[in-house]
Parts: C-alpha cells; structure tokens; sequence
C-alpha cells in the first residue's frame, strides 16, 4: 500500500509527540501526558476523583438497597456542578473556560468519571449533550434561563430526538409543532430519551411547518413541567435511566424555538457529532475498571494452590485486554485532538466514528474477558463487573451505532480518488 493510495491520517503529527508512557507499575490509571496537557489533567484530576468519591457515597447511601437512579444522578449532577466540572460543558460565554467545548477535556472527564461510576459519567454527558443545542443555536435570553442551571448541575438536561419510528433514519421523525399565533403546538412521541422523568429541561426536536424535507427539523427548549407533557420510564439493561415522553397538545411559547424554523438537523447532528468521540472515552472508563478489577482479583483467587495470575492463560487474556483498553485510548485522544485542533469536518467525523466504534468494541470485549476471569463472580448482577458488563453494551447502539459509523468509515474511505 503505497503511501499516496492511503486514504488514511498521515502519521506526520507523530514523532512531534512524545511517545506514551504507560508504565504497568502506575496502574490503575496510565500517565495520560502525552495526550493531554499536563495543565488541564493537573487541574481536572483531583476534582474527578472527588465527584467519583462522592458518586460512591450516594451509590452507597442505599445500605445495601439499590437507590433511586433519578435522586441519585440528580446529586451526581449536582456534586459534578459544585466542583466545577460542568464548566466543561459550558462555552465562555455561559461560565466555561473556553470558545468552543474541549474534546479533550470532555474526554478526560468522560474517561474517569465512568471508571468511577457509569451513572456519574451519565450525568456529566447528559448536562452536554441536553443543553448544547442551547449553548449552540440558543440567544441570550434562553441561554440565561437554562444554561446557569445547566453548569451548577440543579437544572438537569436531556435530549429527545428518537422516536418509535425514526432512529438511524431520523426521515421517519413525525413528532409535529404547528404554529398558533405567538405558540407551537406540539403533538408526538419520543422513546429511548436518558434522563426522562429526571430532567428539568429536554431539547426537543419536532417538524414545523412542511417546506424542503431537509428544512423541517426544529428544535424547542422543552420544560418538564409544562402540560401535556407525560412519560413512561423504559428499562434498559444497567442502571441507565431512560423513558418515552408523549407529547400531547403541548404549547410552548414561540420563544422556545431555538434559533430559526428548520435548524433542527444541524442542532441536533451538530451536538451528536461534538459529543461522539466522548462516547468512546466513556468506554475507555468502563473497560479500565473492568480490567483493574480483573488484576485484583485473579492476584487474590487462588485455584489450584495458587493465584489465577500464575496462568499462563490468565495472563494472555489479561495482555490482550490490556492491549484494547491502551488502543482505544490512543484513538479517542487522537480523535480529541483533531477536533480540538479544528481539522476539517471529513477529517474530524472520521476520526470520531474510528474511536467511537473502536473503543466501544474494544470495551465490549474487555468487559467480557472481566467477568469471564471472575467466573462467577463476574455474572453477580450487584458485583462491579456484572454492572459493568451490563451497562456496556448499550454504547455500542447511542450516538450513532456502530453498524452506522463502519458505513460511515467505508463511505469516506471509498469517496477517495
Ligand atoms: C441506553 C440508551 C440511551 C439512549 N439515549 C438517547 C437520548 O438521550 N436521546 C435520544 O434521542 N436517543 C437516545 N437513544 C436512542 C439511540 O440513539 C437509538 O437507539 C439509536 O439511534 C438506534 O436507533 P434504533 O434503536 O431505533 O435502532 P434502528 O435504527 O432501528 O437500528 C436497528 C439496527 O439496524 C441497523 N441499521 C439501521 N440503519 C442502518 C444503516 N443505514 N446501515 C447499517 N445498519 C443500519 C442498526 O445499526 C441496528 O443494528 C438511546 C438509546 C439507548 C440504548
């Protein structure tokens, strides 16, 4: 493969950066220098370790009853607000350190708060994700009323753009808002929307009136409290809390529209294509703490009259995984850094469906060799890895699913003289 055929990055970015540093001995967390600057992990560190301390003590708060999923993201959201981790998700207009979001911070703070708690790493996303189409397309006012809220972690956020019928393919979007006078009516259904019943505030997306198809996406700040508004809880596996929202006649004032008639599509594809490579470092997180798990116990269980880490083939499936956890993590931060250095959009969407549907896979894969090292103790469904192994599965279906990002990658791939 000659090197001009080769549709794919070249690799002169990389003997400007230090090679990775990933001494075994530092486990359970990899110097991450080389990927991020040693200010930014100097500062957010010692504050994801504490919302992770904290995100352990509601989770234990039950005394050994499992707690209310809602009431406890609701002090997850509000613990990551105290400490100022929600200053990620905000631009600098709206009390965040920056312009534009950082995908490497984000990623950062995805990584490790879902090693900590994959609940915690939901609050943390779902505050991004709900409330960007705000920060994006939103005007002063909208943005006054919910973005403050949105970064002390008290008005929770969610984003509702699946529908029964359109999924991948949001064509088969039929949730309407027809305009009467000053209002929008609303009437639909949403399925499959994280943090519904939970939410303050969900960024809805709906068709207005019928011009161009491609121009009949919306989007509308929608308050959880407004009538007509009603929602049936889903159970999906893990702890991940989800439910339909059924919209009914709802009539929200026209100043709920976020930015004009029509910039529905661009909101919503704009926010999934930020948040996609985050995805991917959440399933960074996940597969690290099952691996970290993994070492732990096969150094204590003993079989045989000794520890399982004797093995020989203990240990090739503990490399392996090894080896998917520090892959994935190369990718997601690479792809961070492309977005960040603002690469153009081919560029930036091939890297981010690479990592996503890399990490996700590779996290898929770890988890499962987890629990298969804790036999059964990792099928213990309140055990560290039974969580794990249920809650990873979803990240291979949201924000595209990865059947979806391999097209995609093809696509690019063969668009290449
Ligand atoms: C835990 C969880 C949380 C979620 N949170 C939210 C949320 O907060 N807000 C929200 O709006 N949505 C959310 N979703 C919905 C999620 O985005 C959708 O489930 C996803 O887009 C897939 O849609 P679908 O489930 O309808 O599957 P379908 O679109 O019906 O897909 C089914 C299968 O067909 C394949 N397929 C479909 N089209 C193609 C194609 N063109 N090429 C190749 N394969 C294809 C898919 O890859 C998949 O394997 C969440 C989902 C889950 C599981």
């Amino acid at each position: 493969m000659p090197q001009p055929t080769m549709p794919y990055p070249t690799l002169d970015a990389y003997p400007t950066m230090p090679y990775p540093t990933m001494p075994y001995p530092t486990m359970p967390y990899p110097t991450l220098d080389a990927y991020v600057p040693k200010a930014l992990a100097d500062e957010l560190l010692p504050k994801l370790a504490q919302a992770g301390e904290r995100a352990e003590a509601i989770e234990a708060s039950g005394g050994g009853r499992p707690v209310d999923p809602g009431q406890a993201l609701r002090g997850m959201a509000s613990a990551l607000g105290s400490l100022g981790i929600l200053d990620l998700v905000c631009r600098a207009r709206d009390g965040g350190p920056r312009e534009e979001l950082s995908s490497t911070a984000l990623c950062l703070a995805r990584e490790r708060l879902a090693y900590a708690s994959p609940l915690l790493d939901l609050a943390f996303a779902m505050q991004g994700l709900g409330s960007y189409p705000i920060s994006a397309k939103g005007d002063d006012a909208q943005r006054a009323a919910n973005m403050p809220g949105v970064r002390s972690g008290a008005r929770v956020a969610g984003f509702a753009l699946t529908e029964p019928n359109a999924g991948t393919d949001l064509g088969g979007i039929t949730t309407t808002a027809r305009r009467e006078g000053d209002h929008y009516v609303i009437d639909g259904a949403k399925c499959f929307i994280s943090n519904a019943g939970i939410a303050d505030v969900y960024t809805l997306f709906a068709l207005t009136a019928p011009e161009a198809p491609e121009r009949r996406l919306s989007a509308f700040i929608l308050p959880a409290d407004v009538d007509g508004l009603s929602v049936k809880k889903q159970r999906v596996l893990g702890g991940h809390p989800i439910g339909e929202l059924k919209l009914r006649g709802v009539r929200l004032h026209a100043s709920a529209l976020l930015g004009r008639e029509g910039d529905g599509m661009s909101a919503a594809l704009g926010t999934l294509h930020r948040f996609r490579t985050t995805v991917g470092a959440a399933a960074v997180g996940l597969a690290q703490r099952a691996l970290d798990e993994a070492v732990t116990h096969v150094k204590a269980r003993e079989q045989f009259g000794a520890p399982l880490a004797e093995l020989a083939l203990v240990q090739a499936r503990l490399a392996t995984m090894a080896v998917d956890v520090t892959s994935a993590r190369l990718m997601v931060f690479e792809a961070a850094r492309v977005m960040d250095a603002g690469g153009d959009r081919a560029a930036v969407s091939r890297s981010a469906s690479m990592a996503k549907l890399y990490a996700t896979e590779a996290a898929q894969r770890v988890v499962d060799s987890a629990v298969q090292l804790l036999g059964g103790r990792g099928v213990l469904a309140d055990g560290v890895v039974g969580r794990l192994y249920q809650e990873v599965r979803s990240l291979r279906i949201y924000e595209g699913t990865n059947d979806v990002h391999l097209t995609l990658v093809a696509r690019d791939l063969l668009s290449r003289g």
